[in-house]
């Protein structure tokens, strides 16, 4: 018998939530932690909702591009990928990310099984044949070009001058797919969000798509990577085997039970890209699964780029910031905040460390900081403390609760539809409208007048406006307090702590009242 926990659980929606993961020649950029943070803001949103949610991240680690790091840094393969692998998974504390898993793609023990049973799932299918291949190949984005899609000969990614390659290659009948691909876009199948990015893919079928190598010798690769099953001579092309991680993590090919409840059986499988690798996700990806006889996502969600200062992240421009020293600098929010808010969530977008302080001193410590500052200090003033009670028909007339009863829905119809910046947008209108209503009520007004008045009834009058102001704006910094959970975790708690509860669920109001505050230090020193 499944006991009470267990069947509260499964009656949970189970999401699945994943990041892409990173190739770790390098150590993570801002642009990488972007992703994170969006993830993450996804992950938390729907544990929040009551979800059943399983978030996963990892390492895509048998790849060239990390050959050649390591033969460039003189260490072997195993110790730069072991390196710099635990520094992306760093980012859980640095970030307050909260994956449920990582996952390593040459070291983790689900992982060879899994990609080793979607290849043979593929050959049974008969979408697996050899043949001579020759092509142009960028080892920065793994791939090969074909000549019209290069930039006067060179990486449209990279601006590099590709490799000629020529050697028997294992090959997936991709072609085969065309018809059932655009089928999928057009009804809405898998969706992809932004739906500007959907027609770039439908176009992209609609061009004709042909099979793909998804081998490369073994030589090449320095025996780094996993053996094509039944070939010793090829190893399986990084992109296959990287996107399997997907699956793989979840017991493919080892152990089904996780695989059934958040992938076969969840209400939504979510992939969270950046745009150059929507190729990858949207076309090659999900005719891997048809081809296996698997479900496909319910969403790939794509940013865009980030650039600092104007310019594209790369070593050789000198501005690949550390995001762990920025977020250890104005913690983890400060970072996560500038992110979500500062970069349209599926546009393209810049980092510059000016206009991060400035976020930071403006509007975190600035607008919501010196509201819960001023908030707080009054009640503790005029109220000893407890949050009071409004005076009857209160909530009726009140401009600032009408704000505070609007802010949740429309908190959470923007993060479903992967719009954080939104969210953060209509959080922050909130925030200026109650700090406004704080200059216009002037609380401190009345409770000096309450204090003064030598007429009964007129104090008490009084004393019921600074009670309902102060109420309302309690309720404010509480539903702000829960409307930033998702996004910026350890204010929100900060929040929530200084509030005396949690995060309101059903009516913020009635829960407020009678409750201890803690006005205590700022939420955002400067
Ligand atoms: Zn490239």
């Amino acid at each position: 018998m499944p006991t009470a926990a267990a069947s509260r659980s499964n009656s949970r929606s189970p999401s699945y939530v994943t990041t892409a993961i990173p190739y770790v020649n390098d150590v993570p950029h801002v642009g990488f932690v972007l992703e994170m943070v969006q993830a993450d803001a996804l992950a938390r949103f729907y544990r929040l909702s009551g979800n059943d949610v399983r978030f996963l991240a990892g390492t895509d680690e048998n790849s060239l591009k990390n050959v050649h790091a390591a033969e460039l840094a003189g260490i072997p393969v195993a110790a730069l990928v072991e390196r710099n692998a635990a520094r992306f998974r760093a980012l859980r504390e640095s970030l307050e990310l909260s994956f449920d898993d990582f996952i390593r793609t040459s070291t983790d023990a689900r992982h060879r099984p899994g990609a080793e049973r979607l290849w043979t799932a593929c050959v049974e299918s008969g979408d697996i044949y050899k043949r001579a291949y020759h092509g142009l190949y960028c080892t920065g984005c793994e791939q090969f070009y074909k000549p019209d899609e290069l930039d006067d000969g060179r990486c449209p990614e990279h601006d590099t001058v590709p490799d000629e390659i020529d050697e028997e290659n294992w090959f997936f009948r991709l072609s085969k797919y065309g018809d059932r691909l655009s089928e999928i876009y057009a009804h809405g199948e898998v969706e992809i969000v932004p739906a500007s990015r959907r027609n770039v893919v439908l176009a992209w079928i609609k061009s004709g798509l042909e099979d793909f190598s998804i081998s490369r010798s073994a030589a090449r690769a320095r025996g780094w990577g996993i053996p094509v099953p039944g070939d010793s001579e090829q190893v399986i092309y990084v992109w296959f085997d990287a996107l399997a991680n997907y699956i793989t993590a979840l017991g493919y090919g080892t152990g089904e039970a996780l695989l059934s409840r958040y992938w076969t059986d969840a209400t939504s499988r979510e992939h969270v890209i950046g745009k150059g690798i929507t190729r990858f996700h949207a076309i090659y990806w999900p005719a891997m699964l048809l081809s296996a006889g698997l479900r496909l996502p319910t969403r790939i969600l794509v940013h865009g780029y980030v650039t600092v200062d104007g310019r594209k992240i790369g070593k050789s421009a000198g501005n690949a910031i550390d995001p762990i020293a920025l977020a250890a600098e104005l913690g983890a929010d400060a970072l996560r905040y500038y992110l979500l808010r500062h970069i349209r969530s599926t546009g393209d977008g810049d980092f510059s460390y000016e206009r991060f302080r400035q976020a930071y001193e403006s509007e975190l410590a600035g607008q919501l900081g010196n509201l819960a500052h001023r908030v707080l200090s009054m009640i503790e003033l005029y109220c000893g403390g407890v949050i009071p009670t409004p005076p009857e028909r209160h909530a009726e007339n009140d401009r600032l609760l009408r704000g505070v009863a609007e802010l949740p829905g429309m908190v959470a119809g923007h993060i479903r539809t992967f719009a954080f910046d939104r969210a953060l947008d209509a959080i922050w209108s909130l925030i200026a409208d109650a700090n406004r209503y704080v200059s216009e009520e002037e609380p401190w007004a009345s409770a000096k007048a309450a204090a003064s008045s030598r007429n009964r009834e007129s104090a008490a009058e009084c004393e019921a406006k600074l009670h309902g102001s102060l109420f309302s704006l309690a309720a404010s910094l509480l539903t702000i307090a829960t409307g930033i959970a998702p996004l910026l975790p350890r204010a929100s708690r900060k929040l929530l702590d200084k509030l005396g509860g949690t995060r309101c669920q059903g009516e913020p109001q009635k829960s407020l009242i009678g409750r201890r505050i803690k006005a205590g230090v700022p939420l955002f020193p400067k």
